[in-house]
């Protein structure tokens, strides 16, 4: 704007101000990254479940990932299926709390993939 201009200068499109979004990770997008020593990685043993209902609390859709986890290592898959295991979106909570360690969301990543397996046959 020169010096003496009564109009002010004209502010760009709203587009052009605001920054691009990155687009990362699919459809929802990345939130974040975890990195983990070696040390942290480890494979730690589990223990019986001791009924403490913490899964239970965890499981943002409602779930009950102790039922689904026993039925998961019985290999009883279609009860699994019964019990909403669709619904389960493998986000690692339940795991992630269980005081035994149990591996729940992978026993859940496997039933799925075990039922998508029965499926196709
Ligand atoms: S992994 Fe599945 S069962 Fe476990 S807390 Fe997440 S949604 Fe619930
Ligand atoms: S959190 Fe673990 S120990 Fe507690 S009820 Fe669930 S599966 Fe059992």
């Amino acid at each position: 704007m020169a010096v003496g201009d009564a109009r002010p200068a004209r502010a760009p499109a709203r587009a052009a101000r605001l920054p691009r979004r990155p687009r990362l990770g699919g459809p929802l997008g990345t939130t974040g990254v975890v990195v983990l020593t070696n040390a942290e990685v480890k494979p730690q043993e589990s223990y019986p479940c001791v009924h403490c209902g913490h899964c239970l609390d965890a499981c943002p859709v409602f779930l009950n990932p102790q039922l689904l986890g026993s039925l998961a290592r019985m290999e009883r898959y279609e009860e699994m299926e019964q019990n909403h295991l669709a619904d389960c979106m493998l986000c690692g909570s339940c795991s992630y709390t269980c005081p035994s360690n149990i591996p729940l969301s992978q026993l859940f990543a496997l039933a799925k993939a075990a039922l998508k397996k029965l499926k196709a046959a």
